[in-house]
């Protein structure tokens, strides 16, 4: 029998999850065997997660700083490429926080509801010291001063804070920059096998999907069964999926703004890709098509394309980005926080940080959201609460990934002059080609 695409096994598994607890919910003895028997596997599941989360930014991060390389000798194309990414970046960040403030999904969510939430995953009273011992501490460069950590193992330890193992990576990477290649590439070769090592883990993590949501779901059902947490589930799926569609065009504009390409020509050249992007929810497994559609069907010439592309991969998530700082600004909101305006722009630089050290496999933006959350204090026990609709979202937000890096490659291709004609014209377009 062939096997069930991974999504359709995670999807399977939530609904089985959400049965299975309405079912056994009925009987006397039901939650208990719920919360003893099944919640402790979504637990498993989310830790490794968690797990995973240091060795991935140490690896990825190094890696990809590392790769940069080629700043040296591109260095007028490489400038221009990773600004343009953080532009795109921080745009995609800046509208997923307008979309979350405005609709304010977690809101949608009752006092009962949020008390028996905050019940289930530590106690009201520990959140609230926490976030008034952060409120006391914080100082005008307080976030610039956490961001230097005085041990690596401390920060990259139980308590440790995600945001300076970033720091040691890039300072980490930048140091390997800039020693002889040769003495540099052993410890290259290292962390690049290092980093196919953890991807091969998240494989494997993911292979436990579709049981870790069940035993997920079936824990949400039985601990907060209210119909309104799944509506307010639902709600904050819609926002992340508007703030996607929303970036969407965004690009297209810019891209018309930049290049003079309309945006149904944009659309008509990178939406196979776009597809298999959603169909696999991997930004890398997706790079050969993306190239060959941006060097055929959208005139970038290869020079371009093979540098910015596969850095775009690795590092310009638009998508993961947009979905971080929704995802987090939501749990927060579901938990009953109010981040304040300095937290809220603390998102947007480790949203941008923590999607830049996304691997570019499935899953790996909600094990990076680990830091986004850890860093702006909000708890961490959430994922467990948006994991459930977080696989159909990541093919959305895979599938924007890959857009921005196409965009990107037209502009920076559009200022080097090396934007031609597609060899390929575009079925159904009538273009005229600038
Ligand atoms: N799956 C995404 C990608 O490959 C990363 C993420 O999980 O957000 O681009």
């Amino acid at each position: 029998m062939k096997k069930l695409a991974l999504h359709w096994q995670i999807l399977l598994g939530m609904v089985f999850g959400v049965i299975f607890a309405l079912i056994f919910t009925n009987f006397d003895w039901g939650s208990q065997f719920i919360t003893d028997w099944i919640k402790p596997f979504g637990s498993i599941f989310i830790n490794a997660l968690k797990l995973i989360a240091v060795p991935l930014i140490l690896a990825s991060l190094i890696k990809g700083v590392s790769d940069l390389k080629d700043i040296s000798s591109l260095s007028k194309m490489g400038l221009r490429t990773i600004l343009t990414y953080i532009a795109t970046t921080i745009i995609a960040v800046s509208i997923g926080l307008a979309i979350v403030n405005i609709f304010q999904p977690g809101k949608s969510i009752d006092q009962d509801t949020r008390e028996e939430l905050i019940e289930s995953y530590g106690g009201d009273a520990e959140l609230r010291q926490k976030d008034a011992e952060k409120q006391k501490e914080a100082g005008p460069l307080q976030a610039l001063e956490n961001l230097v950590p005085d041990n690596i193992f401390g920060a990259a330890s139980n308590n440790g804070n995600m945001l300076q193992v970033i720091f040691f990576a890039v300072f980490f990477g930048i140091g390997m920059i800039l020693i002889p290649e040769k003495q540099a590439q052993p410890v290259k070769d290292f962390f690049d096998a290092l980093n196919e090592v953890i991807l091969k883990m998240i494989d494997l993590i993911m292979l436990f999907a579709p049981y870790g949501v069940f035993a997920l779901l079936a824990a949400l059902v039985v601990e907060a069964p209210s119909a309104d947490l799944f509506m307010a589930l639902l709600y904050y799926a819609l926002c992340v999926v508007l703030g996607l569609v929303l970036m969407i065009a965004a690009y297209t504009l810019i891209v018309w703004l930049f290049t003079k390409k309309t945006p149904r020509f944009f659309i008509n050249g990178i939406s196979p890709a776009q597809l298999l992007a959603l169909s696999t929810s991997s930004s890398a497994a997706t790079l050969p098509v993306t190239m060959e559609r941006v060097e055929e069907h959208l005139g970038v010439d290869r020079q371009v394309s093979s540098f910015v592309l596969p850095i775009g991969a690795t590092i310009n998530m638009d998508g993961t980005s947009l979905y971080q700082a929704v995802a987090a600004v939501f749990i927060a909101q579901a938990f009953g926080m109010n981040l304040d305006f300095a937290t809220q722009l603390g998102i947007i630089v480790t949203a941008t940080l923590a999607s830049i050290g996304s691997a570019a496999v499935p899953g790996a933006g909600m094990v990076m959201l680990v830091i986004v959350l850890g860093q702006a204090g909000i708890p961490e026990a959430g994922l467990a609460l948006i994991f459930a609709v977080d696989r159909p979202l990541d093919m959305v937000r895979t599938s924007v990934n890959v857009t921005g890096d196409a965009a990107v490659s037209m502009m920076v291709a559009k200022s080097q002059d090396k934007l031609h004609d597609p060899k390929i014209k575009n079925w159904d377009d009538n273009y005229s080609p600038q």
